[in-house]
């Protein structure tokens, strides 16, 4: 077990009612061992990226305090991705629960399976801006400040949903 560390967990689905999914996945983020839930962010709807014919996603972001190392963190969650019914069929399409490692304190990590922070966070207003709800002054390792990355990202759609 490892001293505590603040890290920050994206959480994104877009299939069989996703924001139940998502909700479902701050309460299991919540009973993983030697971790507390200590911010959530609100729901964002979002168009998706990449691979556009898709159904739009639900966005969101925890902000944890964990004992796990960051290994250990990472199955946890795919370990909650398949209870959600998590397949991995296209690499960016359509999925139940998507749950990623965006930071770990400020760690950078560059292993096989696991690469923290998130290569693709600093680039996306999904990811940025329920980041920024939990950790207004967030910085990405290597990248500098979110807030001065999210500004950079007003091409795309995404809307805060009533809570
Ligand atoms: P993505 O989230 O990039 O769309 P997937 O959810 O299908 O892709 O994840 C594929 C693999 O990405 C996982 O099995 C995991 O090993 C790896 N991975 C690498 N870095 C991370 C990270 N920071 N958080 C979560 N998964 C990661
Ligand atoms: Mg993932």
């Amino acid at each position: 077990m490892s001293p505590p560390v603040t890290a920050a967990i994206a959480l994104g689905s877009n299939l069989d009612d996703p924001e139940a999914h998502v909700r479902r996945g701050f309460a299991d983020l919540a009973a993983l061992a030697d971790t507390r839930v200590t911010a959530r962010s609100a729901l964002y709807r979002t168009a998706p990226v990449g691979y556009a014919d898709q159904p739009a996603f639900v966005n969101a972001c925890a902000r944890v305090e964990t004992r796990l190392g960051a290994r250990a963190l990472l199955e946890g969650l795919l370990a909650i991705e398949q209870r959600h019914g998590r397949h991995r069929e296209v690499p960016i399409g359509p999925r139940t629960l998507d749950l990623d490692i965006v930071l770990y304190g400020d760690a950078v990590i560059d292993e096989p399976g696991l690469t923290v922070p998130h290569p693709r966070a600093h680039e996306r207003a999904f990811v940025l801006a329920p980041l920024l709800d939990v950790w207004p002054d967030a910085s990405i390792p290597g990248r500098g400040k979110a807030a001065e990355w999210l500004a950079r990202t007003s091409g795309q759609q995404i809307e805060r949903m009533a809570p």
